[in-house]
């Protein structure tokens, strides 16, 4: 099992518009919730979405609005108590135009790419070395957002396409890049989806219905490739940016927000999904967005909007501790079949 960690990004210039709009983000999430977390959307879960063990096995770890997290006592796989019904969810997600409004802008989304998708696709590509010996021939990404990470690997010349629901996104890969994206529900599709040696899922598991569901897909089309891999990153539960969401709850933007995610892993529940959807985990990477986390709420707080900008110096290097310690945010496996 090859591990790596941290992920080096200029964060702040990613994420201007967050920086300079904390408080309408914050405003919008608020509404968004109001509006979509009602009787009517929701749905009581009975066991955990990745093991099967009944929610009585569960510890109740974080009360919110309307429901709560809590924590399997089996796989220590966070969940949604009360969470948005199959229907509501995807009624969501496709009428979610806010969330990729940034990416759309073309200097915003150069950097991205640079920043965050390549730095993805040579993790992913090294991790496919590893176990094969060359690069992958074909990559699916599932949840392509405005596909900034196929973009970066048609640029490094493979085959790859990408798969998004949302019409928006799909609208602005289009705009950016000249290129469609596959308009299918992957779980659910009846396309041909077994051509390819690489699917990707790029902060997909958090936020879907069912992971499980999503990863025996994945498996069933990559068990038609001699050097099949899988590869997700997910929102990690024992990090440092939970315990800063998890005092500051009414100004959650990011990975505890409960529209957003559905699941946060630990170690052991994304470990249990791979293994029991038939993937073998060969490789590790942490990284994540704590110390930003953590300086946009000091920010907020104090109400000096130029605490992060003052303090950029310090989120690469307090960041690197962070994921060295194994406490990031955010975690990415690999998988073979
Ligand atoms: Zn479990």
């Amino acid at each position: 099992m090859s591990v790596l960690h941290h992920k080096p990004m200029d964060i702040l210039g990613l994420k201007q518009d967050i920086v300079k709009n904390f408080q309408r983000k914050i405003d919008e999430r608020n509404h968004d919730k109001a509006k979509w977390m009602t009787e009517e959307n929701l749905e009581r879960v009975s066991a955990c979405p990745i093991c099967g063990s009944s929610t009585q096995h569960a510890d109740a770890i974080m009360d919110l609005t309307n429901t709560r997290y809590v924590c399997c006592r089996q796989c220590q796989h966070v969940y949604l108590l009360k969470r948005l019904t199959r229907d509501a969810l995807e009624r969501y997600f496709k009428s979610d135009l806010n969330v990729n409004c940034m990416y759309a802008d073309p200097e915003i989304s150069q950097k991205r790419i640079e920043e965050v998708a390549k730095p993805k696709l040579n993790w992913a590509i090294d991790q496919y070395k590893n176990q094969y010996g060359e690069v992958p021939e074909s990559i699916l990404d599932i949840g392509s957002g405005a596909g900034h990470f196929v973009q970066a690997a048609r640029e490094y010349g493979l085959a790859a396409d990408g798969i998004e629901i949302s019409e928006s996104s799909r609208t602005d890969c289009k705009k950016l890049f000249g290129f469609d994206l596959i308009n299918t529900n992957f779980y659910e599709s009846d396309l041909d989806l077994t051509q390819y040696d690489l699917i990707t899922f790029w902060g997909v598991l958090g936020l879907i219905y069912s992971p499980t569901d999503m990863l025996s897909k994945a498996f069933d089309c990559l068990r038609h490739s001699e050097k099949g891999m899988l590869i997700a990153s997910v929102p990690k539960w024992n990090s440092f940016g939970t315990s800063v969401q998890n005092i500051h709850t009414d100004t959650i933007i990011r990975h505890m927000n409960v529209l957003g995610h559905i699941h946060i892993y630990s170690e052991s529940s994304l470990a249990t999904a791979f293994v029991n959807a038939g993937f073998s985990p060969c490789g590790a990477w942490y990284y994540g967005m704590d110390i930003y986390e953590f300086l946009m709420q000091l920010s907020y707080l104090s109400n000096i909007p130029s605490l992060p900008e003052k303090t950029a110096q310090y989120i690469n290097p307090l960041q690197m501790t962070i994921d060295h310690a194994g406490l990031s945010d955010e975690i990415a496996l690999a998988g073979t079949i």
